[in-house]
């Protein structure tokens, strides 16, 4: 398998997945056509499907125009049928998806949207998170609450420490200056931050990121953290030792950050 990320629209990323004994290839995520297409003909492949992660225009955007221009199946969550455009192949957590020869599993991560997937080829130790795990980061709460971000985020923080994390946004510069505001002295922080900033001058980017990265640098993988915790609890006095609440307070932090 390769992995092509594909820099679309303002900040977001699609990915080109190849598999490179069938010369085919799925989208993952497609916001724009010409790019894909583009992309493929560069690596001398088909693309034969798109896997949509959720139905936001940023991520599902080019279904219809790719539809329309070459054969493909659209995978997406069955119950967001009407909402994903053109899709072909409803799916949920347990079936498989099979790209030439490679396997992916749909894992059903609510809270984004309540119907957000993730993708994960095992075999590959490759999971594709949208706009559910960011780098250092985590979606908005725009379908879901706290807790239903919680339980979506372990079913990815169970995965192994090197599964690869391709995730849809290219945020990290800013998701890492957030987590080091909780927490200064995190030097896995520090660390990634002076990275990604040199990847960024460098026109690169910072995907893919790693589970194991994500457990010692992602303030909503690290609720259980003291030094998160006190600079939470110190910013809201009233805040109490709830992980919920710990994890809603640094998600509205976030959100005004
Ligand atoms: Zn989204
Ligand atoms: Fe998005």
């Amino acid at each position: 398998m390769r992995v092509v990320p594909v820099p679309v629209l303002h900040d977001n990323y699609s990915y080109l997945v190849v598999d490179e004994t069938e010369a085919v290839a799925a989208v993952v995520d497609c916001a724009e056509v010409e790019p894909m297409l583009a992309a493929a003909q560069q690596e001398g492949v088909t693309i034969t499907s798109v896997l949509s992660t959720h139905h936001h225009y940023d991520h599902i955007g080019g279904n219809d125009e790719i539809a329309g221009k070459i054969p493909v199946r659209i995978y997406g969550n069955a119950d967001d049928d009407g909402r994903i455009p053109s899709l072909t192949d409803g799916v949920r957590e347990g079936d498989t998806i099979h790209v030439g020869g490679l396997i992916a599993r749909p894992i059903l991560v609510p809270a984004h949207t309540s119907g957000h997937m993730a993708y994960y080829f095992e075999e590959q130790r490759s999971v594709f998170t949208g706009d559910t795990l960011f780098a250092a980061g985590c979606g908005r709460l725009f379908e879901g609450d706290p807790a239903q971000m919680m339980s979506s985020l372990a079913k990815l923080n169970a995965l192994p420490d090197s599964t690869k994390v391709y995730c849809g946004h290219e945020y990290t510069v800013k998701n890492l200056e957030f987590a080091a505001t909780l927490e200064p002295k995190n030097k896995a922080i520090a660390d990634k931050l002076a990275w990604a900033g040199a990847r960024r001058r460098d026109g690169q980017p910072t995907v893919p990121s790693t589970i194991g990265s994500e457990r010692t640098t992602n303030p909503f993988l690290r609720t259980r953290n003291q030094e998160l915790r006190e600079s939470i609890q110190e910013r809201f006095p009233d805040i109490g030792d709830d992980d919920e609440d710990i994890f809603g307070a640094t998600r509205r932090l976030k959100d005004d950050f």
